[in-house]
């Protein structure tokens, strides 16, 4: 039987691990850290169910066809609930938005803020539309391996004139400064700053109002443990705390992984689910590198990074939204701060997660658990983060929190943790300590980000938001989608048609 060892559990790599068993691969997953799910793990801390990373789930369907993939019901595995509204944004001028699915409702809000622009979003949404079903139903899970492959999609990639930013296309539609900033946050979810962004991404718009926004019952945990569990029945160890070390490349083929405990795994086919940049430079010997030299891997633009401070408070605030955005008062110079002087801004904007609004089980009775998120420069910037520098960033946050959304909440304080750039770089293993992989610009998309599959080393694929089409939990799924239109199957034929078709 064919073996793939897969390096990496989050969800892009667990996703390919399935993908590789339904096609007859005999499979093994390496986890350098003590659990599963890389940015999708979970915190438990005195009493409350921290989920680390991603808390919305858009489209769905690309979880549940795993399962339908290998013949099961996803409906055995987990429970997906729905959140409304989407967003609710919480504007400097004190004012507040509601994003929600229901078109009705949405211009009724649009109507609220400014009835001149009720127009203007119908174009903006037709626009989104647009976009949707070119960028998504078309590019998002189609291999950008050869370059013929770019220039097939570059005239309607031209018509719909993806060169133009997030920012300006929706500038060009709305012209309430507040549903500017409401409708082009998105693209932050996944490492995009709008002002440079490729209108393509406005795509999350319709994915989302398309198949509206889920919540998954114990939090995103319970999915990564539906799809571990998935896996063991189909007899697929993941194997944590087991890093990779070296990809063993022989004649220009993979051969195996060897692991940090000098094991030698054998393999026909490795998977990467790690930052593709870090792999190409720490485990694949230079000698095989004819593209990704190490001059170039450090040439690539990383994503911003995050700043997440987690904290489970006694009593509830029963007002809040599961998710709330907290804008500050600068929006284009604070993203200049973030994406291009990469300093420390002392205002910030921010998104807080309170998923006890939804599952009150993920805190003990009477409390909340919360996260709040902060985008910050990744370390390119120089910062340290250390203790003092994140107390004292946090405190700050806490405290405008408490002014804008959570009165005492300082004095309510049951626990507290936090997530920075430096954790990316040194758990996560990520490139400047990046969230989520390459920034997505024009240039560094589809054909121009990481192929699926190597260049340099054949055998050797890539799958997670360091590679097409990019960060967030669709993209990574979608991920593993391309990865199965690549792989030579295990008796050797190679799949040629879309094995799961998008609803
Ligand atoms: C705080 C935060 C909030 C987010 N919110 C959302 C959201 O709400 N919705 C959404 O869709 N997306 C969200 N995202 C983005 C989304 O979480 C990520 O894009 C996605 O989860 C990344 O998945 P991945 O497959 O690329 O793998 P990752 O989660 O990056 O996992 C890669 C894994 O590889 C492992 N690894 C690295 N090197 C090695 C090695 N040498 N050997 C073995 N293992 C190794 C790492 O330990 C890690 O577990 C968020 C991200 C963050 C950080």
């Amino acid at each position: 039987m064919m073996q793939a060892v897969v390096i990496g559990s989050g969800f892009g790599g667990l996703a390919a691990a399935v993908r590789l068993r339904a096609r007859g691969y005999e499979v093994r997953v390496l986890e350098a850290l003590d659990q599963p799910g890389g940015r999708a793990r979970v915190f438990r801390q005195d009493g409350f169910t921290f989920d680390a990373g991603p808390t919305v789930i858009t489209a769905p369907y690309l979880i549940a066809e795993l399962f339908e993939r290998v013949g099961r019901d996803a409906r055995d595995y987990y429970e997906l609930l729905p959140v409304d509204p989407f967003y609710r944004i919480l504007f400097a001028d004190g004012s507040r938005f509601d994003y929600v699915g229901d078109e009705e409702r949405l211009l009724a809000e649009v109507a609220r803020l400014s009835p001149r622009d009720v127009d203007g979003y119908r174009r903006l949404s037709a626009a989104a539309r647009e976009i949707f079903e070119v960028g998504y139903q078309q590019l998002a899970d189609q291999p950008f391996t050869r370059l013929s492959d770019m220039l097939r999609v570059l005239p309607e990639m031209l018509r719909l004139r993806s060169y133009r930013t997030v920012h300006g296309l929706v500038a060009s539609h709305l012209r309430d400064e507040r549903l500017r900033q409401a409708f082009t946050f998105e693209p932050l979810l996944v490492g995009g700053n709008p002002f440079s962004t490729t209108s393509i991404y406005l795509l999350i718009h319709w994915l989302e109002r398309k198949w509206g926004v889920h919540f998954a019952r114990g939090g995103t945990t319970a999915l990564v443990n539906a799809l571990v569990r998935l896996l063991a029945e189909l007899e697929v160890p993941v194997e944590c705390g087991r890093p990779a070390a070296q990809i063993e490349v022989s004649a220009g083929r993979v051969s195996g992984v060897r692991t940090t405990d000098g094991e030698l795994l054998p393999a026909d086919v490795v998977v990467a689910n790690a930052d593709p940049t870090v792999v190409y430079r720490d485990l694949v010997d230079a000698r095989w590198r004819r593209r990704h030299t190490d001059r170039r891997l450090s040439r690539v633009r990383q994503s911003m990074s995050l700043f997440v401070g987690y904290f489970g408070v006694r009593g509830t605030y029963p007002d809040l939204a599961h998710h709330t955005i907290l804008l500050g008062p600068r929006y284009r110079e604070l993203l200049n701060d973030i994406f291009r002087r990469r300093v420390l801004a002392h205002d910030f904007s921010l998104y807080l997660h309170t998923p006890t609004r939804t599952d009150p089980s993920l805190a003990p009775p009477g409390h909340e658990t919360c996260y709040v998120l902060s985008p910050v420069p990744n370390n390119r910037s120089g910062i340290a983060w250390s203790e003092a520098q994140r107390a004292e960033y946090f405190e700050r946050i806490l405290a405008s929190l408490e002014q804008r959304v959570m009165p005492g909440l300082r004095e309510r304080l049951v626990t507290l943790r936090t997530l920075t750039p430096h954790e990316f770089e040194h758990d996560l293993r990520s490139a400047d300590g990046a969230a989520f992989g390459p920034e997505p610009i024009l240039t560094q998309s589809a054909w121009f980000r990481y192929h699926n599959q190597s260049e340099d080393v054949s055998g050797l694929y890539f799958v997670g938001a360091g590679t097409h089409p990019g960060g967030g939990v669709p993209g990574v799924l979608s991920s593993a989608r391309v990865l199965e239109r690549l792989l030579p199957d295990a008796a050797g034929s190679r799949a040629v048609r879309p094995l799961v078709s998008v609803p």
